[in-house]
């Protein structure tokens, strides 16, 4: 074998588990069809929950981040038609993070290939596999431009190469697509002013979200979902669109005298899809190659942190021990369930229904009750089982809260209509 471990795509996933494998003794090879040293993707958002804090900090990525500017929100303001759910200080709600692109794909791509035993090669296109008889993964044929092409052989075989999986397609891999009922665009300001609480503030307008999150370089990112039935609205004029809900917030940023810094970015449609991590014996998936989820929740990234450490969690020992990946990629794929739980919830709010009355209870009653508040934060920062918020003691408390708040309610405090 040429190599331990092959990995295709030097993106965050990529990168994290070339790392992660580097320091663990292997030989790595980090593939990647991108050649300049500055590639970065350009359609991600790239605020990254506070679940991956403690990979972030485990990988050693988290300083880093921090020295190139990243921007670190320790509280998510969360507006409801009851009022504000604040932040609590004291929540243990681990911090998200948010640094553009341009500046976090290569600097993963540099720590990934100063790591000791990995060997990036970037200007390398994965455009075949190699199989041995019993239909295991051996290995991938790259493309380097014109007709030259390579061979490279492993014990494992790691797709990470995103969205759109070359590795998955050649493997065959069964791809599960669910619709995207809202599209999205955001844009980054200079001088912009928060007038919410915490750090940076969501607003689940239902069916329409919007968000404003402190970034790198002091700036400030203004992003809406709208529901698929205002895209004729943002086709007609979109910057005027985008400026007439971002005006209509309650309590929104003040962005007179602000100035953008940005052209909107975004999507008109965005599915959501899912492969199996570990589909054939000798390959495995990871990040957005195994689960592209809607990007609203902004999971993708953390995912992607996450899913290559669990990876290579599973599997450096076996490796380096010299014995067979197969068994140790089941506990990657029981590790990948934390993934799949949130997905298939995140799947159902992509179709942009209208919330529950449990969903709105919950949001009304965490307004005024720190430990509903605390646990829907940690639930959004994907930082705990999606069972700290939904479970039957929370539904309820929710529940009874509502119906209190009935009871107390001075007349005409109704709910007020699209905010937007
Ligand atoms: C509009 C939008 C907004 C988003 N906002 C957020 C957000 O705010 N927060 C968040 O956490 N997530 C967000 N995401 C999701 C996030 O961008 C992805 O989840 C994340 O980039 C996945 O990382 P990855 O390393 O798995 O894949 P990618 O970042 O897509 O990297 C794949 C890599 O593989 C390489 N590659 C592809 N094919 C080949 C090949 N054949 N050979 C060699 N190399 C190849 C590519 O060049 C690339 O470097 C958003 C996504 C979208 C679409």
């Amino acid at each position: 074998m040429d190599y331990d471990v092959i990995i295709v795509g030097a993106s965050i996933a990529g990168c994290t588990a070339a790392t992660a494998y580097g320091r663990a003794g292997l030989r790595v090879a980090l593939v990647e069809r991108q050649r300049s040293p500055g590639a970065h993707k350009t359609l991600c958002g790239h605020f990254v929950l506070g679940g991956a804090h403690d990979v972030l900090c485990r990988m050693g990525f988290w300083e880093p981040m921090r020295a190139h500017g990243a921007a670190v929100t320790t509280g998510l303001g969360v507006w409801t038609r009851a009022g504000w759910v604040e932040p609590r200080p004291d929540g243990g709600v681990p911090p998200a993070i948010s640094l553009r692109r341009r500046t976090l794909d290569p600097l993963l791509r540099e720590i990934a290939g100063a790591t000791a035993g990995v060997d990036l090669l970037p200007g390398h296109r994965v455009v075949g596999l190699v199989e041995d008889s019993a239909g295991a993964v051996t290995g991938v044929v790259t493309s380097a431009g014109r007709a030259e092409r390579t061979v490279l052989r492993a014990r494992l075989v790691v797709g990470a190469d995103g969205h759109h999986s070359t590795v998955a397609r050649l493997a065959g891999v069964p791809e599960d697509r669910a619709p995207n009922h809202r599209f999205l665009f955001w844009t980054y300001y200079e001088g912009a002013a928060m007038n919410g609480p915490g750090d940076a503030q969501v607003w689940p307008l239902d069916p329409d979200v919007a968000v404003c999150i402190p970034v790198d370089g002091g700036l400030t990112q203004v992003g809406v979902f709208p529901a698929k039935d205002r895209l004729p609205e943002f086709t007609a004029d979109r910057a005027a669109a985008f400026d007439r809900f971002v005006r209509r917030l309650p309590d929104g940023p003040t962005l007179t005298g602000a100035r953008q810094v940005s052209h909107l970015i975004g999507t008109t449609d965005y599915p959501c899809v899912r492969r199996p991590p570990t589909p054939r014996p000798g390959l495995a998936l990871v990040g957005d190659a195994a689960t592209a989820s809607d990007p609203v929740p902004a999971v993708g990234c953390g995912w992607a942190f996450r899913s290559a450490v669990w990876l290579a969690d599973a599997t450096a020992g076996t490796l380096a021990d010299g014995g067979d990946p197969r068994h140790a990629l089941r506990a990657y794929r029981r590790a990948h369930r934390f993934i799949d739980g949130y997905d298939d919830l995140g799947r159902r709010e992509a179709l942009a229904g209208p919330p529950t009355a449990l969903q709105r209870a919950v949001r009304a009653a965490a307004v005024t009750d720190p430990d509903l508040a605390r646990r829907m934060a940690l639930f959004a920062m994907r930082a705990a089982d999606p069972s700290v918020l939904i479970n039957p003691g929370v539904a309820v408390r929710a529940l009874i809260g509502a119906r209190m708040r009935r009871h107390t309610r001075p007349s005409g405090t109704g709910a007020a209509g699209r905010a937007a």
